[in-house]
């Protein structure tokens, strides 16, 4: 929905109040007023940005920065630095780097040898480790430089053990093998990839005894099922049965030798071993291997056969559990550097609150080439940058400063961004309005937005403004949303990307938004531009769109006079969540009343900030239409944005201090999974285990603890001192 005329006026800013009250006269004013370009309204401005869109130069960007693999602290990736610094700066935003020393980890050697059960089968494999260049690849003269297949900040050591088959290495597949009698202790557990966080993979097989891990990718999930006929890149979209997924298994979130401050030039850094004791590092070394490796260690494996839902895909063999006979040899060394990295910035200044900013943010280095992770969003985040450059040619200047982050290091842990947020935490706190995130743009067809809830109905209405890329008869938010508006957006608990540290450690509202999800390729060398002209977006029309409501999204929040935040869909979420937990605690004794009660008072002042906005915009009598009255917006927007900030506690979450926000925050047994109220849920996983008062009166304490948080944000909202 675009805005009324009285909020977009105002915005263009104007110092004539002498004119005549006459009608004609005014119709006549307002007409040249209009045609004027410094008096565009800027919902006129919001239009043409949509219509300013262009597939081809999207592309372009993509194919540039994805020419060659660009891992993080690498040359190649302080090129695309460069390329995005320069291409920024010729869309005429004012361009910088800022760059950290971080500890990151290389891979120097592995080697992983598989022996079968003498005596009938006394064969020994030395896995090659390799992911294999196919006939015709254009990156087949580059593909030398993709790393070698490893687990960034893998510990380091030789370790060897019979094999046991642990599914997806989750909690509970640890919970059905103890229920077999199967021994994981001393053992090399193989998990294959899929339905946790790879770190959260490491560490349960740690908590089980296992030796060491390897994870495979199985045909059954990336390759398409298996079976006669099957097809992988370069022609279908599935992961060649050579492909490995390799990636960060670090749990926590920014530089680990860091941990809460910047990683800056000779900073003070934590010791190996006090690193150690944070326990967000792994203790036993672990391998990503392939399909085709995995198999071949699944057909090693004999003992009990596992249930049907740990089985593979089609012509698999019978997946058994073990221990053994399969015994692996596992060796991997680790090369831990402090690297140099560069965030790129690009900023168009505010023309009345240029101390207020939005920050649009995606991440850059990628593990090989990066087509869709992460530069289909780097190219995005250009072409938002691109058209609002011709805004500014047009006379377009947002109300609040914009600024486009481009960050580092993402795929080790949320490196760049979360030094930089660590060394601005009182300026962001202070004044950023939103931060608006997208990781990977594109891997496929189907739209999705995860928000911090007042920003829910914002979104809403700019997918309405967007045609969907799929089908030209309607728009995005027709296919997204569509007749069924229930819980469609999603929430920000977990740990996967850049706005982590923005939601989760300084409380500012936030969205994360991508075409597609899960994709087979996914952290492989198959990730380059080929797969995405093939599979990924042929026509760049799903890059487009993602542009669109990226920047809309923002134009919104960069000029709308009142900030477009909704609270009262953050107190029906919060209740809606509440809710959830009934079950699991009135047996107990637990009472959720402080939260029901907490919860009420912010359905009350979000009511109110509503109504006293309206009343500053319907005292607006034409045409006194330039009363300035900057004062009393301010505070109504400053309330708005600091609303957010209070569901952040100084203690932060129990174990896990660095993690501010209570109501949003990663789930403690799958960094990937996004849990409301984490800290009662942690209380609750511990309760049931525990079962004692004191672990039920703990869950008690937590319940208070966001009771006074959600409180604490009702009367940030109301602008009143108690
Ligand atoms: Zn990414």
């Amino acid at each position: 929905m675009l805005k009324s005329t009285t909020t977009t006026i105002t915005g263009g800013g104007g110092a004539a109040t002498s004119f005549t009250t006459t009608t004609l006269l005014t119709a006549i004013f307002l007409s040249i007023f209009l045609l004027t370009t410094s008096f565009t309204p800027k919902s006129t401005y919001h239009s043409l940005f949509t219509s300013f869109s262009d597939n081809t130069s999207i592309s372009h960007n993509l194919f540039s920065l994805t020419r060659r693999p660009h891992v993080a602290g690498t040359q190649a990736n302080a090129d695309t630095a460069a390329y995005v610094l320069s291409t920024l700066a010729s869309y005429t935003l004012r361009s910088h780097i800022t760059s950290y020393h971080v500890s990151l980890t290389y891979p120097l050697s592995r080697t992983l040898i598989l022996t079968r059960s003498p005596p009938d089968d006394t064969s020994i494999t030395k896995f090659d480790l390799r992911q294999e260049i196919y006939a015709g690849d254009p990156y087949a003269d580059v593909a030398g430089e993709v790393l070698p297949t490893f687990h960034a900040y893998a510990k380091s050591g030789t370790t060897a053990g019979q094999v046991v088959y642990v599914n997806y290495g989750r909690v509970e597949d640890y919970v059905t093998l103890k229920a077999m009698g199967v021994n994981v202790s001393g053992n090399i557990a193989l998990a294959r990839y899929g339905q946790i966080f790879r770190g959260d993979i490491v560490r349960h097989a740690y908590d089980a005894g296992a030796v060491a891990v390897v994870v495979f990718s199985d045909t059954k999930d990336y390759g398409g099922g298996g079976g006669e006929g099957a097809r992988w890149f370069p022609d279908d979209k599935w992961m060649p049965p050579s492909g490995v997924q390799v990636g960060t298994v670090y749990g926590g979130t920014g530089d680990p030798t860091t941990p809460g401050w910047t990683s800056t030039s000779g900073c003070e850094r934590l010791s190996v071993d006090e690193v150690e004791l944070r326990g967000e590092l792994p203790l036993i070394p672990s391998l990503p291997v392939s399909a085709a490796d995995g198999d071949a260690i699944i057909r090693s494996i004999g003992g009990q056969v596992a249930g049907d839902d740990w089985q593979g895909g089609i012509n698999a063999p019978v997946y058994r559990v073990g221990p053994g006979p399969g015994f692996l040899n596992l060796s991997y060394t680790g090369n831990q550097v402090i690297a140099t990295i560069q965030n790129v910035f690009g900023v168009i200044k505010g023309s009345e609150e240029p101390d207020r900013f939005v920050l649009l943010g995606n991440h850059r280095d990628a593990w090989t080439f990066g087509a869709v992770d992460p530069n289909s969003g780097t190219a995005a985040l250009l072409e938002v940058a691109r058209r609002l450059g011709k805004l500014k040619k047009r006379g377009w200047r947002p109300r609040r400063t914009i600024v486009f982050c481009n960050w580092d290091a993402e795929e080790y842990g949320l490196v760049g961004s979360t030094e930089w947020v660590e060394e601005n935490r009182e300026m962001l706190a202070s004044r950023v309005v939103a931060y608006l995130n997208v990781d990977c743009a594109v891997s496929g067809a189907g739209f999705h937005a995860s928000a911090t809830p007042q920003l829910d109905e914002l979104l809403k209405q700019a997918a309405q403004q967007v045609q969907d890329p799929d089908n030209s008869s309607q728009t995005m938010y027709d296919s997204w949303i569509g007749s069924d508006d229930s819980s469609k957006i999603g929430r920000l608990g977990g740990g996967g990307s850049d706005y982590a540290p923005f939601i989760q450690h300084v409380g500012v509202p936030s969205v994360d938004m991508f075409y597609g999800g899960a994709y087979p390729v996914y952290h492989s060398m198959y990730d380059d531009f080929e797969w995405m002209k093939k599979f990924g977006d042929p026509t760049f029309h799903r890059h487009v769109a993602v542009a669109s409501i990226w920047g809309l999204v923002a134009l919104r929040l960069a000029d709308e006079e009142f900030l477009p935040f909704n609270y009262l869909s953050y107190a029906q979420e919060l209740q809606e969540s509440t809710k959830k937990f009934e079950d699991e605690v009135s047996s107990k004794g637990i009472s959720l009343l402080p939260l029901y009660k907490s919860i009420d008072k912010l359905k009350k002042s979000a009511i109110k900030i509503n109504k006293q906005i309206k009343v500053i915009q319907e005292s607006r009598v034409w045409p006194s239409l330039w009363k300035r009255d900057h004062l009393e917006v301010r505070e109504m927007n400053d309330r708005l944005m600091m609303a957010e900030r209070a569901f952040t506690d100084r203690d932060g979450l129990v174990g896990r201090s660095w993690y501010k926000h209570l109501v949003y925050g990663p789930s403690k047994h799958d960094d990937y999974g996004s849990k409301s109220f984490p800290g009662i849920d942690d209380a609750i996983e511990k309760a049931k285990i525990l079962n004692t008062a004191e672990s039920w009166h703990s869950v008690q304490h937590e319940i208070w603890r966001v009771a006074r948080a959600i409180t604490d944000v009702s009367l940030v909202l109301g602008g009143e001192l108690t």
